[in-house]
């Protein structure tokens, strides 16, 4: 149990944006035998293989052949998203002002605004610069405290505990001390290696600079940044590398972009992962009505972080399916298919579960409340497949520090793993 705690820990330590999560995840696979694939190249798969496409450095598709592959056996496909809500730089907005540099931000996602003032934050992201040959593309990690954002004194805001709305252009832009935009633009290019001559361009980000770690009197929780939706990246990679021979093809798609909405190249509501998985049938001697049958035989099983009963606001949650921390599995379902799980779909996983001895609930919303969403929707409905959504419950969705159940991550990475079977 520790060592997969610890594993976990690690990855999402390690991966301050969408960029260092997809990347991570590549050299965990790469590490387990997989083989990087480029989507421009003709592929040649091999029976029995291991392979790893990538999109953008930020989302990724994992897959692994069967001994012996038919149609009928279709695909098991794992989803989870690389993204979490934050604050974006706007680096070239950033200026002295009251002899501090302030470095404009811009909103990614649903953050609890309240929760990034007052607390050291550091600076990763994706730096691009043109070279003679192509683009040099580098990704950066400044793990130390290097900027705040402070909120104003209680004394000139006394009614901020009555609730305060936060501007993001006007309160939220972050400090960086006494140094100058010159100096922090060194220091970023110092941090990639660009040469003086040259300019990057930079893709920047903020985080929480505090790891992740476990709490609580016997070390059973976890808090930390990013669980929703790293926890389910790092299930999905975890059973996809500890998946023992199946029939079917089994498949891990880590998408981008679930924040904002899943419509780009990388993310869920795209191309990328039916082209993959046509490319798969093709590569492996098919065609396209097998691509077709292959994907009538499919399952998907959508991971994503569920809400967890607040102690604390009971009213906020339907009494008859609330998700507990320490409870297991969350199985999401939403009759406006904000979540894709059905009886079909919701039985079948319950009952390898039970039969594993993996513990599962269950989560529907408030029905006078509007329910969240996931990828689980969009990729079955572009496949056209049965699916369900599932994840840990967690507390604080979409804070800068989000806390879950130790043991629900064991039992998520266990489900990924049966699913695959
Ligand atoms: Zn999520």
């Amino acid at each position: 149990m520790t060592e997969v705690i610890d594993d976990l820990l690690r990855y999402i330590n390690a991966s301050p944006t969408a960029f260092h999560a997809a990347a991570n995840a590549r050299q965990r696979l790469q590490a387990a035998g997989f083989v990087c694939l480029s989507e421009g190249d003709r592929w040649s798969l091999t029976a029995g293989g291991k392979y790893v496409v990538e999109r953008n450095g930020s989302a990724l598709i994992a897959f692994r052949l069967p001994a012996q592959w038919s149609a009928e056996a279709g695909f098991r496909l794992l989803t989870a998203h690389t993204d979490s809500p934050g604050l974006k730089v706007k680096l070239p907005g950033s200026a002295d002002v009251a002899n501090l540099l302030m470095v404009p931000v811009e909103v990614y996602g649903g953050v609890i605004l309240s929760t990034w003032l007052d607390r050291p934050l550091g600076l990763a992201g994706r730096a691009v610069w043109a070279t003679p040959s192509g683009l040099e593309v580098r990704l950066f990690n400044l793990d130390e405290p290097l900027a705040v954002i402070p909120n104003l004194a209680v004394h000139l805001n006394r009614d901020i505990n009555q609730g305060f709305a936060y501007n993001p252009r006007q309160h939220l832009s972050a400090c960086l001390g006494l140094t100058s935009p010159a100096d922090l633009r060194q220091r970023l290019d110092d941090a990639v290696g660009c040469p003086a001559e040259t300019s990057a361009r930079y893709e920047l980000f903020l985080y929480e600079q505090t790891p992740a770690q476990l709490s609580g009197l016997k070390r059973d929780l976890l808090t930390g940044p990013r669980l929703d939706n790293l926890t389910s990246c790092h299930a999905a990679i975890a059973a996809l590398v500890g998946a023992t021979a199946a029939e079917a093809v089994s498949v891990a798609f880590l998408a981008d972009h679930e924040e904002v909405g899943s419509v780009s190249a990388q993310g869920a509501n795209s191309a990328f992962l039916r082209d993959v998985l046509h490319r798969v049938v093709l590569a492996l001697g098919g065609d396209a009505e097998d691509c077709l049958r292959a994907l009538a035989g499919s399952q998907l099983l959508s991971m994503d972080s569920a809400h967890a009963v607040h102690p604390s606001y009971l009213d906020k949650y339907d009494s008859t399916a609330t998700p507990v921390i320490g409870g297991g599995v969350a199985i999401k379902t939403n009759v406006s298919q904000r979540y894709c799980t059905n009886a079909l779909s919701a039985e079948r996983f319950a009952a390898k579960c039970r039969q594993a001895g993996i513990p599962c609930q269950s989560f529907t919303n408030r029905a006078d409340m509007p329910c969240g969403s996931t990828i689980g929707p969009a990729c079955a409905a572009l496949l056209g497949l049965e699916g369900l959504d599932v994840g840990t419950p967690i507390l604080a969705m979409h804070s800068i520090r989000e806390t879950a159940g130790v043991q629900d991550h064991l039992a998520l990475t266990a489900a990924a793993t049966v699913f695959l079977g």
